[in-house]
């Protein structure tokens, strides 16, 4: 479960620490749209979503004296309401095997990611292979290959330095030999030189799609709450370089604020499908808009 983010929500900072004085009238003015404004910029939810927030809670309300309790619900009901559109789980499809493309920066929690839902799969009953395709990093492939053991999953490697694209074809036609119901691909996070990654990305599709035009069925961006704001710019730069079509977050469980899932969903609108919430298998959980609204204000 989501907990509220160290040091308190966003209330806990405007009314003093949980609970106290959550009967307290004041006022819903300026003064008072401006600090909870501020508040939820601190928060890393950006200015221009801050703003809208503030701006629907107190429309028909200016002047209005309210209890801190009333305030802080309205307010979590603005962030729920933005986030719900977006809060969907992976959609699984009938196709055989559903590729699923993990495209993120390095660091980002991709590998661990992989590693968590390949286990939430077996759980469910699905076969799933993995395709280790970040081959330029040995210590990502051999950390894929750890995952995939505690996930009980096949992690198909290639030789340091070959060609990604291929390996995503080999892991394709044996996804399909085997009738497994789920490919995986780990791609490369090296930003440091974009058109490379883009015609590696543009590659992998291009070559999976002999075997499936339809591939890949989902591309997952990974993001890492703790980089805040910086993960606006993330999801615009992969979104030149892929069809990005869902995001998981991680690293919730941190001192990161969270306040940046409503940037996102408020500015892409993409699909969160999952959060990351701690190093362990099992730290994988759903995005629950209520939940998350509730902690972030809490
Ligand atoms: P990659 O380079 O994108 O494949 O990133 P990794 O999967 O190797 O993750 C980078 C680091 O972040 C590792 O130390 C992971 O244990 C850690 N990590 C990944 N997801 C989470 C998460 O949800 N919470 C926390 N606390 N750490 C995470």
């Amino acid at each position: 479960p989501q907990e509220a983010p160290a040091g308190g929500g966003v209330f806990s900072r405007l009314f003093g620490k949980r609970g106290q004085a959550t009967e307290m009238r004041r006022a819903l003015d300026d003064d008072m749209l401006e600090q909870l404004e501020e508040l939820l910029i601190t928060a890393d939810m950006g200015v221009e979503t801050a703003l809208r927030v503030t701006a629907n809670m107190a429309e028909g309300r200016m002047g209005r004296r309210l209890s801190t309790r009333e305030i802080k619900e309205l307010l979590a009901t603005e962030i729920a309401r933005i986030m719900e559109p977006v809060a969907k789980p992976l959609p699984l499809y009938p196709s055989k095997p559903q590729v699923v493309l993990v495209v993120g920066v390095n660091g980002s929690g991709k590998t661990t990611t992989i590693g968590k839902l390949a286990s939430q799969f077996r759980a469910a009953g699905k076969s799933v292979v993995i395709a280790a395709g970040d081959t330029f990093r040995a210590a990502a492939v051999e950390q894929l290959q750890v995952w995939g053991e505690r996930a009980g999953v096949p992690v198909l490697t290639a030789p340091e330095g070959s060609d990604p694209a291929s390996l995503a074809f080999d892991a394709l036609g044996k996804a399909q030999s085997d009738g497994a119901d789920l490919l995986m691909i780990d791609t490369a996070g090296r930003l440091q030189n974009r058109a490379d990654l883009m015609a590696e990305l543009e590659k992998i599709v291009r070559v999976i799609r002999k075997k499936d035009p339809d591939a890949p069925h989902n591309t997952l961006l990974v993001l890492d709450a703790t980089t805040g704001q910086n993960a606006l710019n993330q999801v615009e730069t992969f979104q030149k370089l892929a069809d990005v079509s869902g995001l998981v977050m991680t690293k919730l469980d941190g001192t990161a604020k969270g306040g940046v899932l409503v940037a996102l969903a408020d500015r892409f609108g993409l699909p969160i499908h999952a959060i990351g919430v701690g190093e362990q298998i099992d730290d994988l959980a759903p995005f629950d808009p209520e939940e998350f609204a509730a902690a972030l204000t809490g």
